[in-house]
């Protein structure tokens, strides 16, 4: 099955949830960045976080952007979805790896680093883009993105967040959910919430155990009546082209291009998103010189 976005909310109104399938997005993104178990997990958790978060997008042309910036050997994590759940990222340092932590589990934290900070870069359409930051408080992102929705917009929310990576470094399984109190929760019905989720498996393990994101949630949320507001197909695209690398190499700067085209003559432009590599030769580069010119 491809990957997914399926959204709902508790039919009283008290929370609302979002969960994601992206096995084949992060599949996609190893393919791309040959990461390492780790990384493939921290990227691939944030992959998912992006692809959860894009829920507040209105309009088609809508994005989000989603950086980590923790102090580990991961270095930065980057992640850009749009409206239509079009997704692409990289991982700083794709090889960073460390032994699995005293859990067995996928040491993610320990690349990642357990201070630094979570930002989101919301493009919409308006003359400035929305811009969040919060502190990475584990490393592990799940709970950091928690952390990010109570420090930015005060909103509590439960997130869990996964990638099972097999033997031969392929993706078994990747996704996540949150879960998010609207105002009409009270005490009460966060602590029925709570009861609901603690004791509950890991998303992987979910995931190997439902079929669909809809079925874990029946499971997780097991005390609620549930309602399905939206289901939407999500999928891995880097939408970089030779005509975008030109575009970018018109904004540099005059003197910029022509000391490329000058020294290099030629532009070597490798995108960090999909290490696609163009080559702008030099009679190009000086049809963008001239246009600039005009
Ligand atoms: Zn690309």
């Amino acid at each position: 099955m491809t990957d997914y976005l399926i959204r709902g909310i508790e039919k009283n109104g008290k929370f609302k949830f979002a969960g994601v399938k992206t096995t084949d997005i992060v599949n996609e993104a190893r393919n791309l960045h040959d990461t390492s178990a780790t990384a493939s997990a921290a990227l691939g958790r944030t992959l998912s976080a992006a692809e959860l978060m894009s829920t507040q997008l209105k309009n088609p042309t809508d994005k989000l952007t989603l950086q980590v910036m923790g102090n580990g050997p991961a270095g930065e994590i980057l992640v850009t979805v749009n409206k239509d759940g079009d997704i692409k990222g990289y991982i700083q340092n794709p090889s960073a790896d460390l032994p699995t932590n005293e859990k067995g589990k996928l040491d993610v934290s320990g690349i990642v680093g357990n201070t630094g900070y979570i930002q989101t870069i919301m493009d919409l359409g308006l003359k400035e883009p929305y811009i969040g930051q919060s502190e990475i408080i584990s490393g592990e992102i799940a709970e950091d993105i928690a952390n990010y929705y109570l420090s930015s917009e005060q909103v509590n929310s439960a997130v869990g967040l996964g990638v099972l990576v097999d033997t031969d470094l392929s993706i078994i399984n990747s996704g996540g959910y949150i879960i998010s109190l609207l105002p009409d929760a009270n005490n009460e019905d966060i602590l029925k919430l709570e009861k609901s989720i603690v004791g509950k498996p890991s998303v992987t393990e979910m995931m190997n155990q439902y079929e669909d994101f809809e079925d874990i949630f029946k499971f997780l949320l097991e005390d609620f009546e549930l309602e399905i507001l939206e289901r939407k197909e999500i999928r891995w695209n880097c939408n970089c082209s030779k005509e975008r690398i030109e575009e970018m190499l018109a904004t540099i700067g005059k003197e910029e291009l022509r000391t490329i085209i000058d020294e290099d003559e030629k532009a070597e432009v490798v995108c960090q998103f999909c290490n696609t590599s163009y080559t702008i030769e030099k009679n190009e580069l000086e049809d963008i010189y001239k246009s600039i010119e005009k």
